[in-house]
């Protein structure tokens, strides 16, 4: 048995037990999708579909598993009893699909491709939402709402919440001030120096205008040149060449790019004090490398808390009033108070950041699990 092979069956057997799991080939469309519920205690499993290919079929079921479970203890997180949504009667657990296969381009085939899915999708009755991730466009949800109502990320004109970069990018900076504090006493950023990799990108440019407006100093990179000087040009950042992000001098290190950038080669050569931004399964090795940026008295935010502003933004299409920016940003906020919290079961049980959250968030799944069961 290979790694990957391990890993799928981990997942199958681990103790924490998925939801559903469902396995669905079309022959003459061309489809291989798979989509996991990974958990509904907290409410249907929302999580955005993937499109792309993969090696195999079981790749594909790892990361479909892989990135169900991290929907479950970001939602977990995200919405918080305290919240507008909660307090509203609307939660949401993990879930995710995979469509394995290059995305189709021609439209009209797209077209009947994402109908069927949308059939599929109302088979599980509500229990899974989807939206937009890699492979997928809003224009693909507009097409899919014809069909099922289980779908969201949809644009303001159509009573849906828009683009979700900027409200992650605003939850990244609550999240920043919760880490600010823990580490220097303080959530301002005035002269504060944050590193941004991947400047450029929806997230990266949003979260460089919100740090310039509030006084930070700001050096940047990102693989497309003329993208980043236009930001940088804007929000006056310095740029840095992009292998080189990761050890400038800085107090806050923001990944905004890709997964993986925390890892042997990188964390013993950062310079900073936090490391904190929006990128997904930024590190390589989850508890290994949280446990080594603990041990080098870095923050390391986990980014299934901190980049939870565009899911929260997402979810109050649910809101039984429908989307209201007022309502979703409030929640967004509230990511701050959740870091709080986090910070200070990490230091009360001497675990990292990502050991915390995991725990915070386990704990309000099985909570609200017993209290089902007692009830
Ligand atoms: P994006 O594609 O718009 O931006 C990514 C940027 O990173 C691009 O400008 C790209 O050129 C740059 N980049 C790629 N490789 C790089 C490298 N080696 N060095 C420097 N820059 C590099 O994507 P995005 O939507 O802004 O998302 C950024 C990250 O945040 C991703 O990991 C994504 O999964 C995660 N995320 C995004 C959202 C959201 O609302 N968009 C929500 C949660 C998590």
């Amino acid at each position: 048995m290979n790694d990957i092979q391990k890993k799928l069956i981990e997942y199958l057997e681990s103790e924490h037990k998925f939801t559903q799991m469902v396995l669905w080939n079309d022959e003459r469309l061309g489809l291989q999708i798979s989509i996991i519920v990974d958990d509904t205690t907290l409410g249907p499993g929302i999580g955005g579909t993937r499109w792309r290919p993969f090696p195999t079929r079981t790749e594909a079921l790892v990361d479909n598993s892989r990135l169900a479970r991290d929907m479950t203890h970001k939602l977990a997180m995200a919405l918080g009893e305290d919240t507008e949504l909660a307090q509203a009667g609307v939660g949401f657990g993990g879930g995710k699909a995979v469509i394995s296969g290059e995305p189709t381009r021609d439209r009209g085939k797209r077209k009947e491709q994402l109908t069927a899915y949308a059939q599929l999708i109302n088979s599980l009755g509500g229990r899974y939402v989807t939206s937009i991730d890699v492979g997928t466009t809003v224009e693909d949800m507009i097409m899919m709402k014809e069909v099922t109502k289980w779908v969201a990320g949809l644009p303001h004109e159509m009573g849906g919440s828009g683009d979700p970069s900027p409200a992650t990018a605003m939850g990244v900076v609550w999240g920043m001030k919760a880490c600010l504090e823990a580490v220097f006493g303080t959530q301002s950023f005035k002269d504060r120096t944050i590193a941004i990799q991947g400047i450029a990108g929806k997230v990266g440019s949003s979260l460089a205008r919100m740090l310039a407006s509030e006084g930070a100093i700001l050096l940047g990179s990102d693989i497309n040149e003329a993208g980043a000087q236009q930001v940088a040009k804007e929000v006056g950042a310095r740029l840095v060449p992009s292998d080189q992000i990761h050890h400038q001098q800085c107090d806050i290190f923001s990944a905004n790019a890709y997964g993986g950038v925390l890892n042997d080669d990188t964390i013993p050569q950062l310079r900073c004090r936090i490391v904190a931004g929006a990128a997904n399964n930024q590190l390589w090795e989850p508890r290994k490398h949280a446990a080594m940026l603990h041990d080098r008295g870095i923050l390391h935010a986990p980014e299934f808390w901190i980049n939870g502003g565009g899911v929260i933004n997402v979810a109050h299409e649910f809101h039984p009033q429908g989307y209201s920016q007022d309502r979703a940003f409030a929640d967004i906020k509230r990511i701050y108070n959740r870091g709080k919290e986090m910070i200070e079961t990490s230091r009360k049980d001497k675990i990292s950041l990502y050991m915390a959250a995991m725990k915070l968030a386990e704990e309000r799944v099985r909570r609200a699990r017993d209290g089902k069961t007692a009830s």
